[in-house]
């Protein structure tokens, strides 16, 4: 890789050059066709680009790229573009071309016994949930923007979801991975080796990148054999240091079935049943606080891991850890329940503006952290209001600050929003947290990480930047922050 950032060239010529490459369908600078792709899933940043790329293949991808070099065009990587912190969105100057992995969509195999397969980064991961389940498997990570999250997006923002607690995040499914660097030349470690001790994990580097190191082209992923059973249910809790208590319990008593565990504060799920007129609250009477636990298990069927389930509820009831607990009847009513809880975010958007914070501190001091950051930021910022909700087994919150009644959309956020996330991400700093748990750092969080990281931790960030991507064009502005070295 060369060591000086090429100046600029005119566009024409680079156009000409990736259109001669790529054909009709794999390149537009039609603001038309664009336009769906330049704006976040959120609605919080919009830019422009030079074009819409989309390779069809691994070779495309690494000629693209690098035409990209020697012609010093950034790049912005886009999968899905259901990314929560703004990193599949380029900036407002319209230098930078979107790569889009969508057309590489294929299952390039599937082996249900060694339960692996091998996709390529354009794969939605419904596609996946759906191939997995026809053969007898099951890909064990999910979340609520299946329907339009990609691999390739999955892999570099190193996606989490609601099965994290059991299964790990994306890191703990990726078995190999192929990947184009800032050069065009290809990564190929595709291949699931068990052990591998040639020094470096280079594709764990990649994983969770957020494009700003390669662009991941395909991934080989571990399957599981299909579940036998499953059983959920909804608990109403007095507080959060009981849900704590709760999820250790039945952590104790269910083991390697306990797959799920939500805990939704009363002021959410009253937003969701003001949201959805058909739903219905679980439990007869409101409590402080809810958990939905969710067991599933790939030997025992619905009805044994229902029995051990009761037990175990039973038992926390007696030792005064919950106040009341239902199990799902059948498949539709455990549907009903993650309704509720996937409802969340949309239910409060419909209230009125927040500012909200996907943040993480160690489990056992969460409880604590939501009990202290709570009133904190209420007293510091009069009128709002605090909720915190979501993978409480994983240490990880949605801690979502409500705008003052009133407060007008747009513009809060962009005032006082900002110094209620500042101080969010300060108080998780003091408690040994991190500002993104899974959803990355993308454009949104970036200042927010040069500002609060570690900066050994920062210096090493850039050091890789820089040695996998020294003439920034990978893309820049999102997770590290440029730094004049960046291009020297
Ligand atoms: C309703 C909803 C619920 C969600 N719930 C969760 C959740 O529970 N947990 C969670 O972790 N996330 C969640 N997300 C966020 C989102 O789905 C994930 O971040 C997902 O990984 C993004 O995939 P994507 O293909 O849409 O990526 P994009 O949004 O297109 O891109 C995301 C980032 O990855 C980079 N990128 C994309 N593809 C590639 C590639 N092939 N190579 C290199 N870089 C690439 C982009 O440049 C960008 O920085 C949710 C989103 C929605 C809409």
């Amino acid at each position: 890789m060369g060591a000086t950032m090429t100046p600029l060239p005119s566009p024409a010529a680079f156009l000409d050059e990736a259109a001669a490459l790529l054909g009709p369908r794999g390149l537009t600078s039609d603001p038309e066709r664009m336009d769906a792709w330049l704006t976040d899933w959120r609605g919080r940043y919009t830019g422009r680009a030079l074009a819409l790329a989309s390779p069809a293949s691994t070779a495309e991808v690494a000629a693209l790229v690098k035409l990209c070099a020697s012609h010093g065009v950034p790049i912005v990587p886009q999968g899905g573009n259901s990314g929560m912190a703004g990193g599949a969105t380029p900036d407002e100057t319209g230098t930078a071309i979107i790569l889009s992995l969508r057309r590489m969509d294929t299952i390039r195999s599937l082996d249900a016994e060694a339960g692996q397969v091998v996709c390529e980064a354009g794969v939605i991961l419904q596609h996946l949930h759906d191939a997995a389940e026809a053969a007898g498997t099951r890909f064990p990570l999910t979340l609520g923007g299946k329907g339009s999250a990609t691999i390739g997006g999955l892999v570099s923002t190193n996606a989490g979801g609601t099965q994290v607690l059991r299964h790990g995040t994306m890191r703990a499914q990726v078995l190999g991975l192929e990947a184009v660097l800032a050069d065009g030349s290809v990564f190929d470690a595709l291949t699931p080796l068990k052990k591998d001790n040639r020094g470096f994990d280079l594709k764990q580097l990649l994983i969770g990148s957020e494009g700003t190191l390669g662009i991941v082209t395909a991934a080989t992923l571990r399957l599981l054999p299909a579940p036998t059973g499953r059983v959920t249910a909804w608990t109403g809790l007095g507080s959060i240091t009981a849900a704590r208590s709760l999820l250790r319990r039945v952590e104790r008593d269910m083991g390697e079935a306990l797959e799920g565990f939500e805990v939704v504060p009363a002021h959410c799920l009253d937003a969701v049943l003001a949201h959805l007129p058909a739903a219905r609250a679980p439990l007869d009477t409101a409590h402080p606080w809810n958990a939905l636990i969710e067991c599933v298990s790939a030997s025992a069927d619905s009805a044994a891991l229902r029995e051990r389930l009761e037990a175990s509820l039973a038992a926390a009831l007696e030792e005064g850890l919950l106040d009341d607990a239902v199990i799902a009847a059948n498949e539709r009513q455990a549907d009903d329940f993650w309704t509720l809880r996937d409802s969340i975010s949309a239910a409060e958007r419909a209230i009125g503006p927040a500012m909200q914070h996907d943040i993480s501190v160690p489990v056992e001091k969460m409880p604590e952290f939501i009990l202290a950051a709570s009133p904190a930021i209420e007293a510091d910022f009069p009128g709002t209001r605090a909720v915190a909700f979501g993978h409480l087994g994983d240490g990880n919150v949605h801690f979502h600050v409500l705008a003052p009644p009133g407060a007008v959309r747009g513009q809060w956020e962009e005032a006082e929003g900002k110094a209620v996330s500042a101080q969010v991400y300060d108080l998780v700093t003091q408690w040994g947290g991190s500002i993104s748990a899974e959803h990355g750092i993308g454009q949104m969080k970036v200042a927010e990480l040069a500002r609060l990281h570690d900066p050994v931790a920062l210096a090493l960030m850039h050091s890789v930047k820089r040695a996998l991507d020294p003439l920034g064009l990978l893309n820049p502005g999102k997770l590290v922050m440029a730094s004049p070295a960046a291009c020297t």
